[in-house]
């Protein structure tokens, strides 16, 4: 055997840490490092958050997993805040983004088919789009490099380009069951989908007789300002999967729908062991108790301006190395025109972390708790890295 006993599957950077405070991750050796990838959208409250930790310690004490053969108060309890929070009248919990995108793919075919039209079971996604690495999310995701080599890709999506309206009018067709969408692309590189585009797909959808489904997995949960992303649009979609950032940290995934979209979902439809459990559901309640507090939201949207706009100045200060800022609240990319990985490692000499996307960009996720000093050490970072790669770059050239 070579190297370590896990899977080759993951490119790790050879960095390791001993425990968390706030935005803060700490190494066994004591070094700090600022932590604005909070473990890709999922650190939404930051490292050891009192109220998380309190939740957490509180029902492991109690009960952990009892199964859904039973009644789960934490899980009905998560469920209405979820319906009272959005525009969903009934959730799903599972434990992945994965799995709430296949309970959504699943409820949006299920609806067409109680409805007597069981041929209608395919569903329109976009190019550039990510939504798992289960068999059906690569498929709706559609991306060549993942869905090779791993036998017949499932069948009933169809992939238009991004923002291509006339596309998706074109591909429509008697057997299209959904629309599904992310509203900002997370692993795409931080692709807004235009807001205009948003409520032109949900009046396709409502002329077709389509169910719109948005992944807000990593948008959801305030990331951009707004609980949801897609309430920016001022649409209603049918379906929602989310799960990063509604765990804070505790895997937790959850699919949402209106009572008309979950109608095909009758007893024994879908299922899960583990999903909802105690555990999950008083971490889950905890975050929201955080997250739809007076002022919270507003607060995200304050502090990723403060971000945007500081990145937007050392954008202007180093073109060489960053070309362009997009996204929205606390979910900004820097599409870098240095390589993104070249970029990064810049950064992580610097003790400021991040997540790699496509697109030649850099994610930068902080915790929504991140404080403005915080943001402010973190541009004084992102500074020195970048005046590092702008140097390289102008010592390679002459
Ligand atoms: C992360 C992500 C997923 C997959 O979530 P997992 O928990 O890794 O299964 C799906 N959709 C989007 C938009 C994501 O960002």
């Amino acid at each position: 055997m070579s190297g370590s006993a896990l899977f080759n599957t993951f490119a790790r950077l050879p960095l390791s840490f001993e425990r968390g405070e706030g935005s803060w991750l700490i190494a066994a050796n004591g070094e700090r490092y600022l932590d604005f990838a909070a473990g890709i959208a999922v650190n939404s409250l930051g490292h050891g958050h009192p109220h998380l930790v309190a939740a957490l310690v509180g029902q492991a004490g109690k009960l952990w997993h009892v199964s859904n053969l039973y009644e789960i108060p934490g899980q009905s309890r998560l469920g209405e805040r979820l319906v009272e929070a959005t525009f969903a009248d009934k959730v799903f919990f599972a434990n992945s983004g994965a799995e709430a995108l296949e309970c959504a793919i699943k409820t949006a075919r299920r609806y067409h088919f109680a409805k007597g039209n069981p041929n209608r079971y395919r569903i329109i996604t976009f190019e550039g789009a990510f939504h798992g690495r289960t068999l059906a999310t690569l498929a709706a995701g559609g991306q060549k490099k993942y869905l090779e080599g791993f036998g017949p890709v499932v069948d009933g999506f169809d992939q238009v380009p991004f923002d291509d309206i006339a596309a998706v009018e074109q591909v429509i067709g008697p057997d299209t069951a959904a629309i599904l969408v992310e509203p900002v692309q997370g692993e795409g590189g931080v692709r807004r989908l235009p807001l205009v585009t948003l409520r032109r797909l949900r009046s396709l959808c409502d002329e077709h007789g389509l169910l719109l489904v948005f992944d807000e997995v990593q948008t959801g949960i305030g990331r951009t300002g707004k609980f949801l992303a897609h309430e920016w649009a001022g649409v209603t979609p049918d379906i929602v999967a989310l799960a990063k950032g509604l765990g804070g940290g505790f895997p937790v995934g959850a699919c949402l729908a209106t009572e008309e979209a979950a109608s095909g979902m009758t007893a024994g439809m879908h299922g899960t062991t583990f999903g909802g459990n105690p555990l999950a559901m008083a971490v889950g309640n905890a975050v929201l108790d955080i997250v739809l507090g007076e002022g919270f939201m507003e607060c995200v949207a304050r502090k990723g301006l403060l971000l945007k706009q500081g990145l937007a100045a050392i954008a202007d200060d180093f073109p060489d190395v960053i070309e362009e800022i997009r996204g929205e609240g606390l979910m900004l990319g820097l599409r870098c025109k240095a390589p993104n990985s070249v970029v990064q490692k810049a950064f992580t000499e610097e003790k400021l972390l991040c997540a790699p996307a496509g697109d030649n960009v850099l994610r930068l996720l902080p915790p929504l708790t991140v404080t403005e000093d915080d943001i402010q050490e973190a541009l004084n970072r992102i500074r020195k890295a970048s005046e590092a790669v702008s140097a390289a770059n102008q010592a390679a050239a002459s």
